[in-house]
């Protein structure tokens, strides 16, 4: 098992160096060489496992190399008691369709199935390979938190998160600020997210900058987060079936195709899933692609699930390498016209496409008339996020037993949506409650390159 670049422009590299690497460094994403194709024997076997022993089989398969007992260790500190519940990801049951928690993790989204195992992850490969990593990332809210509750505390790692001053959640705001290890720092920027983002990209660009300050990136792009997802799809997938061999519809909200993508990769790997459904919101390029091969770029529009507002969907180059067959001739050809006329044509796949995924997407309207709906059913209440995805069921005519909506957060997270426009009291767990009284370490900052890479360098120097 090797790792090589959608684009082609990298030799092959192990799985070590494909984590620590993040984003190809020709510019396209990591993808493995093979993807392993399990028999009903082993799959059989797999569904009696726990979560840990159930991600270690899976995780090992993409990591021959790496020492086995150490893989075990990193593995069972990331699904153990830092998840409120022993199952890690319980199944709700509803009048109709399933719905798969994801929420349980520190952060109470879904970005914690990764992010707590790469944090162990790269401790642990740092520490043998005695390196340092300085993780420099943008947020909107869910995946700063997330990658603050994975990176604190770790050794030879610091994590730098530039957050819009005011423009996060309250709740995601806490819950990142009121990390005080002395290797989590907060950057709260007198900007908007763009601006983040802009100065990320900046920061990343000087590449003796990056070199000489051992730079990384933690955003959905790194291998390690997909593999640690395709894990949950098994788990989710022997939780859900009457019998194994049953065919399961699954539904993801999406953002940045992360997460559905991990879905692809655990069909390829033998489950039997029938519709695979990618859920957007207003945001909807990825539905457009899928139903009229039209992959226009437009401008993001802010709604009620702020995690989905995306345009450019970074971990699509991966799903069109395999939708090209491996071609990475073809993929450089895409991104060079996605670059030149912010939009890809894909009529000529679209038989592929549709067999691959079926996809809808939601209206502000419509996420609060779904959360509306589901909760006079059946008193639960889902985020805006999931919300998506169990409107994409009903509109899909998949509304029954036979299909599993992935819960992307915790409703608490996104409280202030669902109260001040519905008839609804969201419970708010006691972690969250209990960010209002902690102390806080944050540090804000203008919207000025130089003035953040400096507060980077010497914070490095001086450790
Ligand atoms: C990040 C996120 C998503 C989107 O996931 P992708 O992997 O980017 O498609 C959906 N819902 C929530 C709550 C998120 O935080």
């Amino acid at each position: 098992m090797k790792y090589i670049s959608t684009r082609g422009g990298i030799k092959p590299i192990g799985f070590e160096e494909a984590v620590l690497m993040g984003l190809g460094s020709d510019g396209g994403l990591i993808v493995p060489s093979v993807i392993p194709k399990l028999t009903d024997d082993t799959i059989n076997n797999l569904s009696k496992l726990k979560y840990s022993d159930l991600a270690f089989q899976i995780i090992k398969l993409y990591a021959p190399d790496y020492d086995e007992a150490s893989l075990k260790d990193v593995i069972d500190r990331s699904y153990s008691d830092n998840f409120r519940d022993d199952k890690i990801i319980p199944i709700y049951e509803s009048s109709t369709i399933k719905i798969a928690e994801l929420f349980h993790g520190p952060t109470f989204a879904f970005k914690d199935m990764a992010l707590q195992f790469l944090g162990n992850l790269f401790e642990d490969i740092l520490i043998r390979r005695n390196r340092k990593l300085n993780i420099v990332g943008a947020t909107s809210g869910d995946t700063g938190s997330a990658a603050i509750y994975g990176m604190m505390g770790k050794k030879n790692i610091n994590i730098f998160i530039l957050f819009p001053n005011g423009l996060v959640s309250p709740v995601q705001e806490m819950q990142m600020t009121s990390v005080l290890d002395q290797n989590v720092y907060n950057l709260s920027v007198n900007g908007n997210f763009d601006d983040c983002q802009n100065i990320v990209k900046a920061i990343f660009n000087d590449n003796d900058f990056k070199d000489k300050y051992n730079l990384g990136a933690i955003n959905s792009i790194n291998w390690a987060r997909i593999l640690a997802q395709v894990v949950y799809y098994f788990y989710i997938y022997f939780n859900s079936v009457k019998k194994l061999g049953d065919k399961l519809n699954v539904v993801v909200p999406t953002g940045n195709f992360g997460n559905i993508f991990a879905l692809y990769i655990a069909k390829r790997m033998g489950l039997n899933i029938d519709k695979t459904v990618l859920a957007t919101n207003s945001n909807n390029i990825l539905s457009r692609a899928i139903n009229d091969g039209d992959y226009t770029v437009s401008n993001v529009v802010p709604t009620l699930s702020p995690s989905m507002d995306i345009q450019i969907a970074s971990n699509f180059e991966r799903y069109l390498y395999y939708l090209y067959d491996e071609s990475s001739a073809k993929v450089n050809d895409l991104m060079n016209e996605l670059k030149s006329s912010n939009k890809l044509n894909l009529d000529d796949k679209m038989d592929k496409i549709r067999s691959d995924f079926a996809s809808t997407f939601s209206t502000d309207k419509e996420i609060l008339s779904t959360i509306d709906l589901f909760y006079n059913k059946n008193k639960y209440v889902v985020d805006p996020h999931t919300a998506c995805g169990v409107n994409s069921a009903i509109k899909l005519g998949i509304d029954n037993s036979n299909t599993v909506v992935l819960a992307t957060a915790h409703p608490a997270k996104f409280v202030e949506a669902i109260e001040s426009e519905l008839d609804i009291k969201v419970d708010i767990p006691n972690e969250i409650k209990s960010l209002y009284g902690k102390d806080r370490k944050v540090q804000v900052v203008d919207s000025n390159i130089d003035q953040i890479k400096k507060i980077i360098s010497t914070t490095v120097d001086k450790k």
